[in-house]
């Protein structure tokens, strides 16, 4: 059967490149549009989960236990295991991909499968 699936190389900030479907890179506003789609509006309600421990949470989640400051790691940063998105093995294949106006990118967590939050 013939592959047509296509494939885009992400260079990474961290020295790595990263090749994966297309459907799993995104701008950042493209990212955003996508969870808005997907939990709504309040990014408190957007749910990743960890490719390692496979647990899930959401933005809000995060805050509570890490701290407010430090809800940009929610996408990046395990709340339940030590899992880095950005760490050597990156997402293992199940994750996304986020790039930047630079051309750069980085790997971030999956959206967690959940139907969207009531607003
Ligand atoms: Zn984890």
């Amino acid at each position: 059967m013939k592959d047509t699936v296509e494939r885009v190389t992400v260079n990474l900030s961290t020295n790595r490149s990263v090749t994966t479907i297309k459907e799993k890179v995104f701008t950042l506003s493209e990212w955003r549009e996508e969870a808005k789609k997907r939990f709504g509006k309040n990014p408190d309600n957007w749910r990743f989960r960890c490719p390692k421990c496979k647990r899930e949470w959401s933005v809000a989640e995060y805050a509570e236990t890490k701290g407010r400051d430090n809800i940009e790691s929610a996408f990046q940063e395990c709340l339940y295991c030590d899992w880095k998105s950005y760490g050597l093995l990156g997402t293992m294949g199940d994750g996304l991909v986020v790039t930047f106006e630079d051309g750069s990118g980085g790997e971030v967590f999956n959206f967690a499968e959940q139907k969207k939050a009531e607003e």
